[in-house]
């Protein structure tokens, strides 16, 4: 039985669109109580405070120092700040370089910080982590989640140039970009279309895929529509709230 989910906090490309968020995510393994807030953009701690309590969390996983996908661990810092009942081991903060040393604050004896790279793993609770570096502008780690028997994979921002399949051939679900459509395609450096993410998906032989980090202003519909013409797996969009159970 599958005891890995996924909720999303926030699934907005690049910035928070009317009422949306940035990239972030809970992953939980609820076998052993291991809760992962992964990636902290603009607005999902507002989110992740409606799903567990903030200062229980096992972990924090950032992918990339783009503030799109960090810059809301300020408003845990601060909360912990102020909180008379932070009374636990400073928070795991396993995170790409360039981030800890932006924190407007100190976040000494809250966060407990691990700077991870290419080929690098971790071990969070009973989650076994694993880091590939994408095609993105500044370093940028996707991740794979290894429970029991689950696997969880995500690509963080990346360009087409990087194969999915650096992350195995066994994943249960990936949750890749899928920034826009092919009308709107940049360089395969920076981020992924709806085809290209589909096309990722099937070549890394992913059982399931959920699109995420949108440009704000791109229908869900069109960047699906495009996955579908080349994943014929399980395909979902990504929504605030909408958790997924591998
Ligand atoms: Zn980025």
């Amino acid at each position: 039985m599958s005891t890995l989910t996924l909720t999303v906090l926030g699934c907005d490309g690049s910035h928070a669109g009317p009422g949306g968020a940035g990239s972030g995510y809970l992953v939980r393994d609820w076998s052993s109580g291991t809760s992962v807030w992964l990636d902290a953009g603009p607005g999902t701690f507002a989110n992740l405070q409606r799903f567990t309590d903030p200062m229980a969390l096992t972990a924090i996983v950032l992918s990339h120092e783009h503030v799109d996908h960090w810059s809301d661990l300020e408003g845990l810092v601060t909360a912990a700040k102020w909180t008379a009942a932070f009374e636990r081991a400073p928070i795991p903060v396993v995170s790409a370089p360039g981030i800890r040393h932006r924190l407007s604050q100190d976040s000494e004896g809250i966060f407990d910080w691990l700077e991870v790279g290419d080929g690098d793993d971790a071990q969070v609770g009973s989650l076994r982590l694993q880091f590939s570096r994408t095609a993105h502008p500044v370093t940028t780690l996707a991740v794979r989640f290894e429970g029991a028997s689950e696997v969880l994979g995500y690509s963080a921002d990346s360009g087409p140039r990087w194969p999915l399949r650096a992350l195995g051939q066994d994943l249960d679900l990936v949750l890749c970009e899928a920034t826009y459509t092919d009308d709107y395609a940049e360089s395969d450096d920076i981020h992924m279309t709806g085809s290209q993410a589909g096309r990722a998906a099937k070549d890394a032989r992913a059982r399931r895929l959920v699109l995420t980090h949108r440009w704000a202003k791109i229908p869900a519909d069109a960047v699906l529509a495009e996955a579908s013409a080349m994943f014929s797996g399980r395909i979902d969009s990504a929504e605030v709230g909408r958790g997924f159970s591998l």
